[in-house]
């Protein structure tokens, strides 16, 4: 029997979830289900992959098939604010798995493309609008969307709100949303800002915290290679040629650089693709489409497009370049060894980026192996006597729920 039965939810949503073969929920799950079905507020400190969107998404889908209502138009009873296109995406498309059947009225919008239709699929009044911050306060602004009718408001990824820039349009569209209703606010990481926030808009909230994904660090076959960066190509290409990496997503700093990388493949007759900012949206979901359908072997992103990516079955994570904020490199190497399964993750390391690497082994406790045995190797006589010299710092938990 499906540990979801546990929770009184529809049994339609019971067999969505079934035929989706989840057998039991995620402790975020676990702990987030019951508290929102009874209506509480919630803080929830957890990062994607810890199945944080059925979490908040369930209860909604539950409750609004259990009561429906005329909706008003122009209205929405449920808004789901996140901060990239693909999370929007990602989000409505879960929504839609589960509530099938349901007769949920469901839509997503996003900048970068036609706003019309969202206008007329709001006109009618929605159950779930998901967001991103732009696009929303543009409907606002032309008076194509109020919040009368809303019910249950969820602030997703806050801290990427924040890095990305976004704060005020959050914190612009949250002053246009009515006082009373359930609000949810998670966040990977809880920076003075997002503190100040949860306290101002969430209401004796139920807190949960997931531990960052030690699980996924641990099934992570992880190591670093160094060299020099002339050799980065070639060295991508020495890696490339193991049949068994079949699905690689390749990290690198720069719109540019993923684009040469992109080029320089593709001359190798090797499949690939770019997904950063640069690329309109319809480019963005194209690219992002064929490598889930393994028609592209290779995905060159830039971490801002590939933040909270779902991709099954990643054999490869590959740092062309190390990330500037080592928070990253678990949500990179977090993009392979999902679902339980395990995964490779490789990170590229010049000179120049010894102390960077130093910060990422501190941040996730752990001292990445060097590789020593790729032809591009190049000793780095300061960092290997470092690394010798210091211990592994014990492992951190596997996962922590705290509930207050
Ligand atoms: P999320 O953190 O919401 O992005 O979810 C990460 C991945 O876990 C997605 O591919 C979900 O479809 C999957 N997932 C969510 N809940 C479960 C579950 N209870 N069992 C198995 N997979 C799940």
């Amino acid at each position: 029997m499906s540990e979801f039965k546990a929770f009184s939810l529809l049994a339609s949503i019971i067999d969505r979830l079934s035929l989706k073969g989840y057998k039991q929920p995620t402790p975020i799950q676990k702990e987030c289900i019951p508290a929102l079905i009874n209506g509480n507020d919630l803080l929830g400190i957890a990062q994607t992959g810890t199945g944080k969107t059925a979490a908040f998404s369930l209860p909604i889908i539950n409750n609004f098939g259990r009561n429906k209502i005329d909706i008003k138009a122009k209205s929405t009873r449920s808004l789901i604010l996140t901060p990239t296109r693909e999370l929007a995406s990602q989000i409505v498309q879960n929504i839609d798995d589960y509530s099938e059947g349901l007769g949920l009225k469901t839509k997503v919008v996003y900048g970068g493309v036609g706003r019309q239709g969202q206008v007329d699929a709001i006109a009618l009044g929605l159950d779930i609008l998901v967001a991103t911050p732009g696009r929303l306060l543009d409907l606002i602004e032309t008076g194509d969307i109020h919040f009368e009718a809303l019910e249950v408001f969820v602030l997703d990824e806050a801290d990427t709100m924040l890095d990305m820039g976004f704060f005020n349009d959050v914190q612009n569209i949250i002053s246009k949303l009515p006082k009373r209703r359930q609000t949810l606010l998670f966040s990977a990481t809880m920076p003075a800002e997002i503190e100040i926030l949860a306290q101002a808009i969430l209401i004796k909230p139920t807190k949960i915290e997931i531990a960052a994904q030690t699980v996924t660090i641990d099934l992570v076959n992880q190591s670093v290679y160094h060299l020099e960066k002339s050799n980065k190509v070639s060295l991508l290409f020495y890696i490339l040629k193991n049949p068994d990496f079949e699905k690689v997503l390749v990290f690198c700093k720069t719109k540019y650089g993923a684009d040469i990388i992109v080029k320089a493949l593709e001359e190798a007759s090797i499949t690939a693709a770019s997904l950063h900012s640069g690329k309109t949206q319809a480019m963005r979901e194209e690219a992002l489409q064929s490598f889930k359908d393994e028609n592209l072997r290779v995905l060159v992103a830039t971490d801002v497009a590939a933040r909270g990516i779902d991709v099954d079955n990643i054999t490869l994570v590959i740092n062309y370049n190390l990330p500037e904020d080592p928070r990253n490199y678990i949500h990179r190497i977090g993009r392979t060894a999902r679902a339980g399964k395990s995964g490779m993750a490789i990170s590229f390391a010049v000179e120049n980026d010894v102390r960077q690497l130093t910060t990422i082994e501190n941040s996730i406790g752990q001292v990445i192996p060097v590789e020593t045995e790729q032809p591009f190797h190049k000793e780095f006589l300061k960092v290997t006597q470092k690394i010798k010299k210091k211990k592994p710092v014990k492992k951190p938990q596997r996962t922590r729920n705290k509930r207050k």
